[in-house]
């Protein structure tokens, strides 16, 4: 076993701390990755806190790794030593199911063993996340890494990156088209960088009056306060595609009365309780209520190419580990410009 360093919390309310456990030896097919940069996702503070339910501890999160590969086993095709390679929100699933088989391994039939809070294929081994030393996966749920220039700023497309890009293409969005953006967090910073990718008129619905700038040079066109009911009402029925990445109970009718005939709104943001929609919102211009989880890997892949191809990264603030619970609290007061990214060589 490979002893490994890392940041656990043993209990919804503890903060995180050191600790030690143990990754598996190298498989034939596994890769061993040293990480150098691992995003804080708001999904990190809603499991560590067990907003979800179900969650497990001790818990490594992290989520969005990327690092240098320092070993390969002896059947390793994809990458080699001294790569760069990514790894995302799951590291396995059963391979063989329809969803494994069309390429939407986050939504195995038998088993996605998550990056952390969750178990190996074996449901019952604990998987551990990326706020440690090392992690150990197989090679076809690694992602690689052509922008080994700016690493840090490439771990939060990871999940923020591909949990936008998704649905974006899902839903064809492009020129013409009006887009909106609510919450301007690591999620929606992406959101607006690749909806303006898109040849997309991009509008961010935020609750900060302060990101108005930052929200302009990331791309977005127009900026709303969405504290201001009047400025809600006036553009009733004018967007084509709203995509909500807001992480705490809101209203969604308000944004669903935004979209024209045939508009769609997909949530991507997970709050902790279950949001009301009354049905006029959606019989009114026949509009769609959706949701999209993450990307499987085949297109978590495409969107790590396309942002390489079009200089696509996050902004983000580094941090080292010792200060994760700062991140967190500045983190829930929306306060993120846009992406906490922990130095892994702090640990
Ligand atoms: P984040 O960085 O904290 O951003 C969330 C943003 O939502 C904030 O910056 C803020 O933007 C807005 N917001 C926060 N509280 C609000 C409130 N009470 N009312 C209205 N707006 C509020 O979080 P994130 O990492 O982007 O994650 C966003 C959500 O997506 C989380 O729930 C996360 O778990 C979920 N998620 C889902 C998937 C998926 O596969 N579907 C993947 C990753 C994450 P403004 O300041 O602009 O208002
Ligand atoms: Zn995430």
């Amino acid at each position: 076993m490979l002893p490994t360093r890392g940041y656990a919390a043993d209990s919804p309310t503890a903060n995180l701390k050191p600790f030690d456990f143990e990754r598996r030896e190298l498989g034939a097919r596994d890769i061993l990755i040293k990480i150098e940069f691992c995003g804080v996702c708001h999904s990190d503070i809603h499991q560590v806190r067990d907003e979800w339910g179900g969650s497990i501890y001790p818990m490594v999160p992290g989520h969005e790794i990327v690092g240098r590969v320092e070993k390969v086993g002896t059947e390793v095709s994809k990458f080699k030593e001294n790569d760069y390679a990514g790894v995302g929100c799951f590291v396995d699933s059963c391979r063989e199911c329809a969803n494994c088989a069309e390429g939407f391994e986050q939504f195995c039939l038998k088993h996605c063993a998550q990056t952390y809070n969750s178990t190996e294929m074996d449901e019952k081994t604990p998987t551990f996340g990326g706020y440690s030393s090392q992690i150990v996966v197989d090679e076809n749920y690694a992602l690689k890494i052509s922008d080994t220039e700016n690493l840090a700023a490439v771990a939060p497309l990871l999940c923020a990156g591909i949990t936008t890009y998704s649905p974006l293409k899902r839903f064809n969005v492009g020129e013409n088209q009006k887009v909106g953006v609510v919450g301007l967090g690591g999620l929606g910073h992406m959101g607006v960088k690749l909806a303006a990718s898109m040849s997309a008129r991009v509008t961010v619905f935020s609750t900060s009056p302060s990101k108005e700038q930052d929200a302009r040079k990331l791309g977005a066109h127009d900026f709303v306060v969405t504290k201001n009911p009047e400025n809600m009402k006036a553009l009733a029925g004018s967007y084509d595609f709203i995509l909500d990445t807001v992480s705490a109970n809101h209203d969604l009718n308000m944004y669903l009365n935004l979209l024209k005939r045939g508009g769609a709104m997909v949530l991507v943001g997970a709050p902790e309780k279950a949001a009301e929609v009354s049905a006029f919102s959606l019989i009114g211009n026949n509009r769609t209520l959706a949701g999209s989880g993450i990307g499987g890997i085949a297109e978590t892949q495409e969107m790590l190419d396309y942002c390489a191809a079009n200089k696509i990264l996050a902004d983000v603030e580094i941090i080292p580990i010792q200060q994760i619970a700062e991140a967190y609290e500045r983190t829930i007061k929306s306060d993120v410009r846009y992406r906490f990214v922990i130095d892994m060589n702090s640990l």
